[in-house]
């Protein structure tokens, strides 16, 4: 039986061919400066393009590589999320495959967690190499997502982040399938603390976030830290019957007058409309919910592995 490290690594990676050797190499060599027993978790979430193959050989070449190998993609948060399961370490780092978080910044998260923090996110103080739509389309994500949930989830972080050995065991035992692991994280609270870096651009390859997938995390961490969405129906119904109340009156005075304010289809053609449409949106937002709740209830496993490592 080996040590068991003091460092996780967890790199969750579909289809980032090009991207391996070299985060090996710079993840190897941060780590062995360390002097530290570590671990590197690679996951594949179902990669097609030759990446479970490389991650195999890394691992034949190095023990302290431990690759999970899924049936199919699950996605970025639930590659995560095995990562986490399968961790043996005291602190656990999370980091993109795709070197946009460079790994030697982990040493500055092992400085803070040495210092007694059990959570160090990294905050991209600055990004390069990505599109200005994506740039300020994650800031005004993170806005609204600190605006409107329940839980203080630092602004412009992503899981590029170390967590404690405690706090992991507590992530791991929350099951929700829908998961949005930076706002999971900040929930779990006990001493949590930021260091800056600078986000490069990819090292090679394309983003496995397109617009589509990014609406999706964003619903996510939306509905499962806030009802708030749920509340806008509540809101609107009370301000349209608060707006009908006091339109009687004056729809009566205008009548009695002689007025003809007010009268004829398209006024009525916009309420209706207007009203049908707030109406159906908050149908569809019940249903986000709803859907949620079907998947819980089902309870099927977060995700299905090929291959995995002894725990
Ligand atoms: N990723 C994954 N499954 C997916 C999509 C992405 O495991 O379905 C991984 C990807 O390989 C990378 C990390 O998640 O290591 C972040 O993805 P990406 O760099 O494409 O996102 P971006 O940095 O563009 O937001
Ligand atoms: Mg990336």
């Amino acid at each position: 039986m080996s040590k068991l490290p003091v460092y996780s690594i967890v790199a969750p990676i579909y289809n980032e061919f090009e991207n391996l050797p070299v985060l090996y190499q710079r993840v190897r060599a941060v780590m062995e400066s360390t002097g530290e027993a570590w671990e590197l978790l690679l996951i594949d979430d179902g990669s097609t393009d030759g990446s479970t193959d490389c991650i195999r050989e890394l691992a034949a070449g190095d023990r302290r590589i431990r690759p999970v190998i899924f049936a199919r993609n699950f996605g970025h948060q639930i590659a995560v999320t095995a990562g986490l399961d399968y961790s043996r370490g005291k602190a656990i780092v999370i980091i993109d495959a795709d070197l946009q978080d460079p790994p030697e910044v982990m040493l500055d998260l092992f400085a803070k967690w040495k210092e007694g923090n059990e959570v160090v996110y990294a905050v991209r103080a600055e990004r390069e190499g990505e599109s200005l739509f994506k740039k300020l389309s994650a800031s005004l994500f993170y806005r609204l997502i600190f605006r409107i949930t329940d839980v203080k989830i630092p602004l412009d972080t992503g899981d590029f982040r170390l967590i404690d050995r405690k706090v992991v065991d507590i992530i791991n035992s929350m099951r929700e399938r829908h998961r949005f692991l930076r706002g999971m994280s900040a929930w779990v609270g006990f001493k949590q603390i930021g260091v800056e870096y600078k986000r490069s651009a990819r090292f090679a390859g394309e983003t496995k976030y397109p617009f589509r997938k990014m609406l999706r995390l964003a619903v996510n961490a939306i509905t499962g830290f806030s009802y708030f969405p749920l509340q806008l129906a509540t809101y609107f119904g009370f301000i349209s019957a608060g707006i009908s109340i006091l339109a009687i009156p004056v729809v009566i005075v205008l009548r009695v007058v002689g007025s003809q304010q007010l009268t004829g289809q398209a006024t009525t053609l916009i309420a209706v409309l207007f009203l049908g449409g707030v109406q159906l949106i908050s149908l569809g937002v019940l249903g986000e919910y709803i859907g949620r709740l079907y998947d819980e209830a089902k309870g099927r496993p977060l995700y299905v592995v090929r291959q995995a490592p002894d725990k």
